[in-house]
């Protein structure tokens, strides 16, 4: 195996810096990689060798002159197939895009590209980001690098093991509720979901506009941050972008790594953990806990007691949403068109109904129907207008919670990675394992999830989260860095370790 592919991001960016290698080689060692390994994992929907070396020896080519665009300029990226990206295939992990090629790249994708990051292609994802295993995704699921027979998480799984399988140094994930975090839990990678508007919209395609936010996932914490900075800021292309110069995450993340927490105030929610957790989730996210305390961090228990109802909100505002949103796919405008069988001049509705039909999958269906449903007048009051109060009252829960303390923690997700079709026939049970990541989208705020370790009884990944006020990403930064340097103390390493890995993928 080259060892370039074992790297951090901001590792390669220093060996890059000191011209000990070159973005076309460190482009090709992820290339070689996802040729040996992703049959297997399929993270990617598609790949872009072609475009990601042409990028990359642009960016070798300037750097030969000076000109260094960012500090990741010449580190490649994959990007979440729910981002536009010109030129690029779109599908949204749904086969009513298949073939769409957008003819415009979303400002997150602008960015990267302006940055320097070549982008090795476009990662799997549940249909429509609607999901917690990417089983869901039209193209077939993602495997878990841990175990080829687990989830990767959802729906962002794509993104979380290509990352996990040292494909790439770095991705892009959106979460909506949970779906960059999640998967960064049981794949033993960083996922971040920042503020509400603290990284543009425009050119994701939207499954629930109040909700939704593209975020960085890696390897380290660091990483994230560097990564978060490029993509970050104000763009007048989003009407709810946040007109304020991006927090300052990579120099917390720098100050987190000295492991200091003196003087800081976490606050353990009391709903998120217990009872419904997994043992191993909850014994190694207490640990950790405990190492915080070990760097200076004053403990406080907090209780936020409508957490309880964030998953029905969330399952009422989020399938309205996106009810509306997948209005667009009408046959009209964009990919799959499917004329009805047996009809001779089919009407416009019935090309629409039979497109949908087809198009669709069962869960994207299922949340049409309920968003549908709670939106009809005369239910509206009793479900939306139910939901959006339960909202505010989960917002202020966390302002009273942000009183007490500067950060609150909690285990990422309820367990480690469970078996491939274990949930997917019980929605219910699938939609739980998002009850410790939703309330952070209700409420706007940014939330991270850092590798707490394995849990004993499966040797799977556990994630720990951290969550922060509006608009103070980098308290996330800050301390993930801290616990990350600690665990890897103990563990003598990271925890993503490729030759482990392998035992599962390229058997
Ligand atoms: N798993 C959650 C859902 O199915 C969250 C998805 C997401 O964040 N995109 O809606």
């Amino acid at each position: 195996m080259n060892t370039l592919i074992t790297r951090s991001a901001s590792d390669l960016a220093t060996a890059l810096g000191a011209g000990e290698t070159t973005s076309v080689e460190i482009t090709q060692a992820f290339l070689d990689r996802i040729a040996a390994v992703d049959a297997d994992v399929h993270a990617f929907l598609h790949v872009d060798a072609e475009g990601a070396l042409a990028a990359a020896r642009d960016s070798d080519e300037r750097r030969a002159t000076g000109d260094i665009r960012s500090r990741l300029d010449g580190v490649p990226v994959a990007v979440k197939d729910v981002l536009a990206t010109e030129g690029l295939p779109t599908t949204c992990g749904s086969k009513i895009l298949e073939g769409w090629i957008p003819p415009y790249d979303a400002t997150v994708v602008r960015r990267l590209r302006q940055a320097g990051l070549p982008i090795l292609g476009k990662t799997n994802m549940d249909e429509f980001a609607m999901g917690s295993s990417t089983e869901h995704s039209a193209y077939g699921p993602t495997r878990n690098p841990w175990d080829l027979d687990r989830i990767p998480g959802g729906s962002g799984g794509g993104s979380a093991a290509a990352v996990a399988a040292f494909m790439a140094p770095l991705a892009i994930g959106t979460d909506t509720g949970g779906s960059i975090r999640q998967p960064g839990a049981v794949t033993g990678t960083v996922g971040v979901k920042p503020t509400y508007g603290g990284i543009s919209r425009y050119g994701l395609v939207a499954m629930a506009n109040s909700l939704d936010q593209a975020g960085p996932v890696t390897r380290t914490v660091l990483d994230a941050a560097l990564l978060h900075e490029i993509v970050g800021g104000h763009d007048p292309l989003d009407s709810t972008s946040i007109d304020q110069p991006v927090p300052l995450v990579a120099e917390s993340a720098y100050s987190g790594v000295t492991g200091d927490l003196a003087g800081l105030r976490v606050g353990v929610v009391a709903e998120l953990g217990g009872e419904g957790y997994q043992a191993g989730v909850q014994q190694r996210f207490d640990e950790a806990v405990e190492l915080l305390v070990k760097a200076g961090a004053e403990i406080v228990q907090v209780s936020c007691p409508n957490f309880v109802h964030a998953l029905a909100a969330y399952y009422l505002i989020m399938p309205s949403e996106a009810s509306s949103n997948l209005a667009r796919f009408d046959a009209m405008r964009y990919g799959l068109r499917v004329l009805p069988e047996g009809v001779e001049a089919p009407s416009a509705e019935e090309v629409m109904r039979a497109t949908r039909d087809a198009g669709f999958g069962d869960e994207v269906k299922r949340r049409i129907i309920l968003g549908t449903y709670a939106l009809s007048s005369g239910y509206y009051d009793a479900y939306y207008g139910q939901a959006q109060k339960v909202r505010t009252l989960i917002s202020r829960d966390f302002e009273r919670a942000f009183e007490q303390a500067d950060v609150l923690v909690s285990p990422t997700a309820p367990t480690t990675a469970f078996r491939l079709g274990e949930k997917l026939d019980d929605p219910l049970a699938m939609y739980l394992n998002d009850i410790a990541t939703i309330p952070a989208n209700l409420a706007g705020v940014p939330g991270l999830s850092v590798p707490a370790g394995l849990a004993p009884e499966d040797d799977l990944p556990v994630g720990f989260q951290v969550l922060a006020p509006a608009l103070a990403d980098d308290r996330l930064y800050r301390v993930g860095a801290a616990l990350e340097t600690l665990l890897e103390q103990q563990w003598g390493g990271p925890l993503l370790d490729p030759d482990k890995l392998d035992k599962a993928v390229a058997r």
